[in-house]
C-alpha cells in the first residue's frame, strides 16, 4: 500500500487528536493495508501499525499486508488482541469508525478495554475524506473500470433490445461484465417506458417494446474499484416530449460536466443542471441529486446534491447524473463518471450520449 496515504492517514489521526485508529470496515482496511480477505482490522498509532487477522488468512496478509505492519493472529475474536495493543491508561483516545462498528462492537470493546481503559472516540469518515481523493493508481484502476462498462454495454446493443425482457438484459448486460473479468458493481437497472419513471427501477420479467425510452444504470467492479454510468436509449421512433426531454436531460447533463473543477462545491454542481431543468418546467421531476463519489464503494464522498457541503478538490472521482422522471410516462437519465482534475475534469465513460435508437 502507498506509503503517502499511510502518512495521510497518520497525519489526520493525529489532527483529531487520537492516540490510535481502530479500522474494521473491510473496504477501509483494504484501503489502509491492501488487504482483500474478509476477517481482519487494523490498529494504527503514530508509529505502530497493527494488523490483526485469524489462522485463515495469515498466508494472505502475509502477502497482502506490506512492511511496516505488525502481523497478529487472533485465536478466537480479532478484538480479543486489541487490548494487548493499546496503552490502557484512561486519557489514551482510541478513534473507531461509528459507522462500521456495531453496538454490540462497541459494547465488547469496551468491556475488553475495562471501564478504566481509553476513551473510544467516534472517529467515522476519517478513512472516507483520505478515501475521496483518489490516488493515480486507483484513477487508473477507476478508468479500466469504466473503459470495461462501454465495452460491455456496446455488447448487448449488438444483441438488440426489443423483445428482450428488463431481466434478461441486465443479466445479457451483467454477464458481459464478468466475461470481461470484472462483477457488476451493484444490480444493474433496466428500466423501459413508464417504469422508467422510478429512478431505482427493478429489471422486470417484462419484455421490452418498440417505440420506448428504456434507461440502463450498470457499473463494472475491477480490481476492487467501481464505475457508474446511465445511458437511455430508444427503441424505435418516440414522440417529440420524449426527444425533447432527452435533450433536456442532456444539456443538462452537459452543462454540469463542463462546470466540474476543483474549488466547485456539491451544491452549486447540482444548480447548474438543476436550474436548467427547472427553466424548462420539469424542476420536480428530478428527484434526486446530481451525483456522487466513486471508489471502492459504489457510493462514496463527495456528494453532489441540494444539500451538499463539500467542495471538490482534483482527484475526486464522482458521477455526473440529472434525470427527469414522469410518473406514469417515463424517464430519462444520463450518468458519466468523471476525475476532478484542478482546471476541469477528465470524463472517463465513454459511450456516446446522442439518443441512441437499438430495436
Ligand atoms: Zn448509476
Ligand atoms: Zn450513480
Amino acid at each position: 500500500m502507498s506509503k503517502a496515504r499511510l502518512a495521510r492517514v497518520v497525519e489526520a489521526i493525529a489532527a483529531a487528536d487520537l492516540a490510535y485508529l481502530l479500522v474494521t470496515g473491510l473496504l477501509n482496511l483494504r484501503y489502509l493495508t491492501g488487504f482483500t480477505g474478509t476477517s481482519g482490522l487494523a490498529l494504527i498509532g503514530a508509529d505502530e501499525r497493527h494488523f490483526v487477522t485469524d489462522f485463515r488468512y495469515v498466508e494472505q496478509a502475509a502477502e497482502q499486508v506490506g512492511d511496516g505492519w505488525q502481523h497478529h493472529v487472533a485465536s478466537e475474536e480479532l478484538l480479543d488482541v486489541v487490548p494487548g495493543l493499546v496503552d490502557r491508561g484512561r486519557d489514551c483516545r482510541l478513534g473507531f469508525d461509528d459507522a462500521q462498528v456495531s453496538v454490540k462492537t462497541h459494547a465488547r470493546l469496551r468491556e475488553l478495554l475495562g471501564e478504566d481503559g481509553p476513551e473510544l472516540v467516534r472517529a467515522g469518515g476519517l478513512l472516507e475524506a483520505e478515501r475521496a481523493v483518489k490516488d493515480a493508481g486507483e484513477r487508473e484502476r477507476i478508468a479500466a473500470a469504466a473503459a470495461l462498462g462501454d465495452e460491455a454495454f456496446a455488447a448487448i446493443l449488438e444483441q438488440g433490445l426489443v423483445g428482450c425482457s428488463e431481466r434478461q438484459l441486465a443479466w445479457a448486460l451483467e454477464d458481459e461484465l464478468r466475461k470481461r473479468g470484472a462483477q457488476p458493481a451493484f444490480d444493474t437497472i433496466v428500466a423501459a417506458g413508464a417504469h422508467g419513471a422510478l429512478p431505482h427501477a427493478e429489471p422486470r420479467d417484462v419484455e421490452i417494446p418498440p417505440q420506448t425510452l428504456v434507461i440502463i444504470d450498470w457499473g463494472a467492479l475491477l480490481d476492487g474499484y467501481c464505475s457508474d454510468c446511465t445511458r437511455t436509449l430508444a427503441t424505435g421512433r418516440v414522440d417529440s416530449e420524449q426527444q425533447e426531454v432527452y435533450e433536456l436531460v442532456r444539456a443538462a447533463q452537459q452543462a454540469a460536466s463542463d462546470a466540474i473543477a476543483a474549488g466547485r462545491g456539491g451544491r452549486e454542481l447540482d444548480g447548474v443542471a438543476r436550474e436548467r431543468i427547472e427553466g424548462a418546467g420539469h424542476g420536480e421531476h428530478f428527484g434526486h441529486g446530481l451525483g456522487h463519489g466513486v471508489g471502492l464503494e459504489i457510493h462514496e464522498a463527495p456528494r453532489l446534491s441540494k444539500r451538499s457541503e463539500d467542495t471538490l478538490v482534483a482527484g475526486n472521482v464522482v458521477t455526473v447524473e440529472p434525470g427527469v422522471y414522469l410518473p406514469g410516462r417515463f424517464g430519462v437519465r444520463i450518468e458519466d463518471l468523471v476525475v476532478v482534475t484542478t482546471n476541469g475534469s477528465d470524463v472517463l465513460s465513454q459511450t456516446p450520449k446522442d439518443l441512441t435508437t437499438v430495436g
